[in-house]
C-alpha cells in the first residue's frame, strides 16, 4: 500500500492540466493488466480521475506494478537480448515496416526512412516492409569505470516515469521532481560529462531486441577512444520494475551490442507525408 501511496505521489506531481481523461476501466485491465481493484487502490490514494483515467498516469502505474502488457512483455525480450549480447554477439536484421495512423488519409501512402536507416536492401518485402537493416554489432557489454559513473551522482535519485509530450524536454521538471524519461537523462548526463571534461554526445537508435527493436535515447562517452552508451536510468527502471536485477544489468553496464546509434537527437525515422504512421522494427538473429 505504502508503494502505492507513493508511486500516486509521484504522478501527482504531473501537473492536472497535461491529463486526459481517456481510459476505461475496462481498457485499463485489458491493455495494462490494472484490474478493479487496484484502480479502487489508486483512486483512495488520490490519483486524479473522472469515470475515466489518463492513460500516462495508468502506463506508469502497470509498470512499476509489474502488471503484464506488451511494454513489460518487450522489455523482458530486451534483457534476454542483453544477456545474449553477453555472451556472444550477434548479426541482427532489423525490418522496418510502416502503417498510415491516418483515418481519412485516401490512396496510396508514400513513405521514406531515414538515411541513417542505410545501407539498406529495399527490396518490396511482404505487406507494409520498407526494407531491411543489418546490425553486424561486435561489442560485448562493457562496465564504465567507477570514477567516472560517480561523476553523475546528483542523477542517483532521479526515477523513471513516462512523461506527457510537454514535459519529456523540461529539464525544470526533473531537476525538481527527480522524475524523467531516457532524452531528459541523457541530456542532464551530457551536461555534467561536459562540465566533467569528458567527451560525450547524445545518441538516438534502437534497443536491437528480438522480435521487436525499438527506438531508444541515450548519452555516450568516449572512453580511451570507444563511444560507449551510459544510460543509469533505463536498468535503474528495469530493477524498479522487477525486470531484471543489478546483477544481471548494473547501471554502470554500458550495453554496447544492445544500443544501436543511428543519430544524434531524435528524428522521425519514416516520413510520411503530414500524416502520421506508426513504425515497427520487427527483428530477427541472422544465423
Ligand atoms: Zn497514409
Amino acid at each position: 500500500m505504502a508503494e502505492l501511496q507513493r508511486l500516486v505521489d509521484s504522478l501527482r506531481s504531473i501537473p492536472n492540466r497535461y491529463r486526459a481523461f481517456t481510459v476505461s476501466p475496462a481498457d485499463a485491465e485489458k491493455r495494462l493488466g490494472l484490474e478493479a481493484h487496484i484502480l479502487d487502490q489508486l483512486v483512495a490514494a488520490g490519483l486524479p480521475h473522472t469515470a475515466y483515467f489518463d492513460n500516462n498516469d495508468l502506463e506508469n502505474v502497470s509498470l512499476y506494478l509489474g502488471a503484464r502488457s506488451p511494454r513489460h512483455a518487450a522489455m523482458m525480450c530486451w534483457v534476454r537480448s542483453l544477456r545474449r549480447s553477453l555472451r556472444t554477439p550477434v548479426p541482427h536484421e532489423i525490418r522496418t515496416s510502416a502503417t498510415c495512423a491516418s483515418s481519412e488519409h485516401r490512396g496510396p501512402c508514400a513513405f521514406s526512412v531515414h538515411p541513417a536507416l542505410h545501407p539498406y536492401d529495399t527490396t518490396p518485402g511482404d505487406g507494409n516492409e520498407l526494407g531491411r537493416l543489418l546490425v553486424h554489432s561486435s561489442h560485448v557489454p562493457t562496465l564504465i569505470p567507477e570514477h567516472i559513473v560517480a561523476l553523475f551522482a546528483e542523477l542517483s535519485d532521479v526515477a523513471f516515469y513516462l512523461l506527457p509530450a510537454v514535459l519529456r524536454d523540461d529539464v525544470g521538471f526533473l531537476r525538481t521532481n527527480r522524475m524523467g524519461e531516457c532524452s531528459l537523462m541523457a541530456r542532464e548526463l551530457v551536461r555534467i560529462a561536459r562540465q566533467s571534461g569528458l567527451e560525450v554526445r547524445t545518441s538516438y537508435g534502437l534497443i536491437v531486441s528480438v522480435p521487436f527493436s525499438t527506438t531508444h535515447t541515450w548519452a555516450e562517452l568516449r572512453i580511451d577512444g570507444v563511444w560507449m552508451p551510459v544510460d543509469l536510468l533505463l536498468p535503474r527502471a528495469l530493477h524498479a520494475w522487477k525486470i531484471t536485477t543489478d546483477q544481471v544489468w548494473p547501471e554502470r553496464l554500458s550495453p554496447r551490442g544492445l544500443f544501436h546509434r543511428l543519430t544524434a537527437t531524435a528524428e522521425p525515422l519514416v516520413a510520411h507525408g503530414d500524416a502520421l504512421c506508426r513504425v515497427s522494427f520487427s527483428t530477427g538473429i541472422v544465423s
